[in-house]
């Protein structure tokens, strides 16, 4: 089986061109098209046909396929419909802005975290995305960007700790010198709360931003909305995020999507400021976003804003997140494996 290009390393591509008795130039040359979202091995002029010709007989490309592509109407977001090498459908959103454009990412095909409130859940858990096949969703966007990417948010369908050994790897090679050299700060991972998991990353050593997908003040509701509390406790998470922060000196963010009814009466604003008090992180207040199938609706304007004034008197560093791309089904908890027949409508 022919292997993922984008995964292979330095030395792989050194004993490869030793084998060919090329010299060893070559295989520096191959990381470097590593880089160049290349769809097919022959837009590598520089390299002699032979070599080209065996890169055929052993790898594919990597970059991811662009099945449809949906640009937003009232902001400047655009959706991926993306098939991988064995057919499998994921999605991946691209973000412009002035400053760097910003992509979320893909890392499971499918999610196994079922969170009731979640589009990503309704269709089972398929496999993992792998390293190169992230490089591949990001090497895509990039291309249609055209402008540099800045920012990574790791909050695509799937559970990205989940799928931890795939997305270090990835990490480490999107920071690395020889590939884009992204801040490790500008990278988001966003987990619904794997302790053991957080508790792995925080001895990795890279910078990035945690994000905790916290949705509730207390252990009830959050596990009327996500099962995973069940495992992983709502006090448990929070000292796992206190730890994290004390081992990185990383801030943790905390997520919380607004649900009318749910979690978003004064009082639970009340309870979350009293557990929150005096920790060094920050709350972004998501305002719902609407998915098909889900019965819970968003909260008002109105009480995401009172909600938001009862955390911020107490001291807790809040923002409200703007919710991009809703009309072509871009926004939060809005990705899922989709069929190629049931897009958003628009294009
Ligand atoms: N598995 C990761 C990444 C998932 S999606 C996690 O759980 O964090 C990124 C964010 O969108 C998560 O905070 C997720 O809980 C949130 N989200 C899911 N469905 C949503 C919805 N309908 N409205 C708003 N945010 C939602």
């Amino acid at each position: 089986m022919k292997k993922n290009f984008l995964e292979c390393t330095l030395e792989e591509f050194e004993a490869l061109v030793q084998d060919l008795q090329m010299p060893l130039f070559r295989a520096k040359q191959l990381v470097n098209w590593q880089g160049k979202a290349i769809q097919s091995f022959s837009e590598m002029t520089n390299l002699p046909k032979l070599l080209r010709e065996k890169l055929e007989s052993l790898y594919y490309p990597g970059l991811a396929q662009a099945e449809q592509h949906w640009i937003s109407k009232s902001d400047a977001s655009e959706k991926f419909v993306l098939s991988l090498v064995d057919g499998e459908i994921i999605e991946a959103v691209l973000m412009k802005s002035n400053y760097g454009s910003s992509v979320c990412l893909s890392t499971q095909v499918g999610c196994k975290m079922a969170c009731r409130f979640c589009a990503s859940t309704g269709l089972h858990f398929v496999r993992n995305i792998t390293c190169g096949e992230l490089l591949g969703q990001f090497l895509l966007l990039e291309k249609y960007s055209k402008k540099r990417i800045s920012n990574i948010d790791l909050m695509g369908i799937g559970e990205p700790l989940d799928n931890y050994d795939e997305v270090l790897a990835f990490i480490r090679r999107i920071i690395s010198e020889d590939f884009r050299k992204i801040s490790a700060r500008k990278i988001c991972l966003s987990t619904c709360g794997l302790i053991p998991r957080i508790q792995e990353l925080a001895e990795e050593g890279i910078p990035l931003t945690l994000s905790i997908s916290l949705h509730a003040p207390n252990q009830a509701i959050r596990e009327q909305i996500m099962p995973i509390a069940k495992k992983y406790p709502f006090s448990d998470l929070l000292k796992a995020a206190e730890e994290y922060f004390a081992r990185t000196g990383r801030r943790v963010s905390y997520e919380y999507a607004m649900f009318s009814g749910v979690n978003d009466s004064l009082d639970a604003a009340f309870e979350l400021a009293s557990v929150l008090q005096g920790k060094n992180c920050h709350v972004n207040l998501i305002p719902a976003n609407p998915i098909e199938g889900v019965s819970f609706s968003p909260s008002s304007t109105k009480q995401i804003q009172a909600f938001k004034n009862i955390l911020t008197k107490r001291g807790i560093n809040t923002t409200v997140r703007r919710s991009l791309g809703i009309d072509i089904e871009a926004a939060c908890g809005q990705l899922r494996r989709s069929s190629l027949l049931d897009g958003p409508g628009l294009k």
